[in-house]
């Protein structure tokens, strides 16, 4: 089966989770800019930062066969942060229009502080504006009601839920969001946020309509075939294939492909897997590795004739 993670900070990640993804089935990744485990303090380290995300990660993910999109905006916790918040503000635009940018987020409420607030109105407009997606980061803490705060806020700002989707849902969360005509998106994260053995029990209450499955695989203690080992899972406990299809890859392309810059296309017909390729002169390989590289041309029988 294939699947799809729509969120995965795989800027920390090793190449190891490449394979293991791209093997489990993995075909596209979505990395939401969001913040690296500690506060930025120069507005010069958000613009390497998304030009990161959307540059050398993209090319990483493509040497090991999987296709990587991102979104960008200024997240919660750096809103805090009035002179950093408003120059990325005046970065956004530019980057928001490159190749392989998905939505505008995650964006939304941490503490729910009042800058918080003003930045996240700001990049609703901002998305509302360029006619993308939206990516909704909801709190850890006073999850509930910082979940119907940001839907509330999005249609004071006339945004249409289904280019909206909330992530970070749980049991408490998921039904107001579905009906609100929100996509409710689940990080599948050990012990703090949702198991997979809870995912599987919402996809049983729920179905998969507008239901996305996603590791939030980060810095921390996380797992990056999140959306894969709950695949299985739910297989194994009775969910219907084309619920686990929906909720692991079809409706994280519906949410996101209405950006105009993903499909199904991007990984059905893939450029070849070439190890030796270089970005602006940078390579995956360290000394005296041999690269991986596909055949283009699909051998056609007698692939034992050798000639050397
Ligand atoms: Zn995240």
């Amino acid at each position: 089966m294939m699947l799809i993670d729509p969120h995965a900070h795989m800027i920390s990640r090793t190449t190891n989770d490449y394979e293991a993804m791209a093997k489990s089935g993995v075909v596209a990744v979505i990395e939401p800019a969001f913040w690296v485990g500690q506060p930025r303090t120069h507005v010069g380290s958000y613009e390497d930062y998304l030009s990161h995300i959307i540059g050398f990660e993209r090319f990483r993910a493509g040497q090991f066969g999987v296709r990587h999109y991102c979104t960008v905006g200024l997240n919660s916790k750096e809103a805090n942060n009035e002179a950093l918040a408003e120059g990325v503000m005046d970065l956004l635009p530019r980057f928001a229009l490159k190749d392989g940018v998905v939505a505008i987020g995650e964006i939304g409420y941490d503490e729910q502080t009042e800058l918080e607030d003003k930045y996240y109105r700001a990049q609703l407009d901002l998305a509302k504006e360029l006619e993308l997606p939206v990516m909704i980061h909801t709190p850890h803490r006073d999850k509930r009601r910082g979940t119907t705060r940001s839907m509330d806020v999005a249609e004071e700002h006339s945004m249409d839920p289904s280019m909206i989707v909330v992530d970070h849902n749980n049991e408490e969360t998921v039904r107001e969001v579905l009906d609100r005509g929100y996509w409710a998106a689940f990080s599948i994260y050990p012990s703090t946020k949702m198991g997979n053995a809870r995912m599987v029990e919402i996809l049983r209450e729920y179905g998969a309509e507008r239901i996305i499955v996603d590791s939030a695989c980060d810095w921390g203690i996380s797992e990056p075939l999140g959306v894969f080992k709950t695949a299985k899972l739910a297989l194994e406990s009775g969910i219907p294939k084309e619920q686990v299809e929906m909720a692991c890859y079809a409706n994280a392309l519906s949410a996101y492909g209405q950006s105009g810059q993903m499909s199904e296309d991007d990984w059905l017909n893939p450029p070849a897997i070439d190890q030796r390729t270089v970005y602006e002169g940078n390579s995956i390989l360290r000394g005296g590795r041999d690269p991986l590289v596909e055949d283009t041309v699909k051998p056609s029988g007698g692939d034992s004739m050798l000639i050397e």
